[in-house]
């Protein structure tokens, strides 16, 4: 039962409006939403224009799929259910960033286009803007690269439901920004990333 079929629970508005917030705190917030293949280098990028961002004063916060099934949603597996609940939450919480005034870096290789869309409907629903940035490397690259033996490990039969062994990824078909990561350097990568920002007006 969703919260709209149970008229006891009432949303609470609060006493100050989106701008008044914004512009008291000098800050802007909005979701940078990072995805594609296990090693295509989501959290590498999420984390470095993180770290260059707090350096100017930006205010922001990385949400990675790995950290998050450590805690939030530690009680979801890989299944195409899990999968879409996963993302549900972490598109909530996303928005929640948003509206406090903070760039939320979300990394999850989200291989599900109905569930991306989802976070995106969330975001234009709030106002909020929602960029989906497709970190693109050949399923090949990602496996020769493979950081956590990931793909060794699916490839050996030992991990099923592997996105892009044996479980689907659906690539972005109108992403804000593509990052071809087998070509270009994480630092090239992180300038895409300013860059977007920049033209949107989020950060100077
Ligand atoms: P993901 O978060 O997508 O699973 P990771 O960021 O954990 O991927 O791993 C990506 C790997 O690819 C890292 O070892 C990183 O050093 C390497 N890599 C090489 N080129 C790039 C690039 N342009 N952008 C991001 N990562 C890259």
């Amino acid at each position: 039962m969703t919260a709209h079929e149970r008229p006891h629970i009432v949303w609470h508005e609060g006493e100050l409006t989106r701008a008044a917030r914004f512009a008291a705190l000098k800050t802007n917030g909005a979701t940078l939403w990072f995805t594609g293949l296990s090693a295509s280098g989501k959290s590498t990028i999420a984390a470095l224009l993180e770290r260059v961002l707090v350096e100017r004063g930006v205010h922001c916060y990385r949400l990675d799929g790995d950290n998050i099934r450590h805690g939030l949603n530690s009680d979801l597996g890989f299944s195409a259910a899990d999968r879409a609940e996963n993302i549900r939450r972490v598109g909530e919480v996303a928005t929640m960033f948003a509206e406090s005034g903070t760039l939320a870096l979300a990394s999850f290789i989200s291989p599900y286009a109905a569930d991306r869309d989802a976070c995106r409907r969330l975001h234009e629903r709030a106002g909020l803007p929602f960029f989906e940035i497709f970190v693109d490397a050949p399923l090949a690259v990602c496996e020769r690269r493979d950081p956590k033996g990931m793909y060794s490990k699916a490839r050996a039969g030992e991990l099923q439901g592997f996105t892009g062994v044996d479980d689907p990824y659906e690539a972005p078909v109108s992403p804000e920004l593509v990052l071809a990561t087998a070509e270009c350097s994480v630092e090239q990568c992180v300038q895409g990333c300013l860059e977007l920002l920049r033209a949107r007006g989020l950060v100077t």
